[in-house]
């Protein structure tokens, strides 16, 4: 069973034909893509940490420097 949720990155510009809001997003597999419903545009780039984290909801220590 494969569930493919698209969903559009508000704000969002597309690199190719500089449009907004056109840019979907959703997940397959390892990775992410994102298209762009207007010219095409096809991206693709692998597990975000600012995805990884939110799963987990866990904060597992502070980071602070000096
Ligand atoms: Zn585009």
């Amino acid at each position: 069973m494969t569930i493919m949720r698209k969903r559009f990155i508000a704000g969002a510009i597309c690199p190719q034909c500089h449009a907004l809001d056109t840019l979907a997003l959703w997940r397959e597999e390892q990775k992410e893509v994102v298209e762009c419903v207007r010219c095409g545009h096809h991206q693709y780039q692998l597990d975000t940490p600012s995805k990884a984290t939110r799963s987990g909801e866990h904060v597992i220590g502070m980071f602070r420097p000096h």
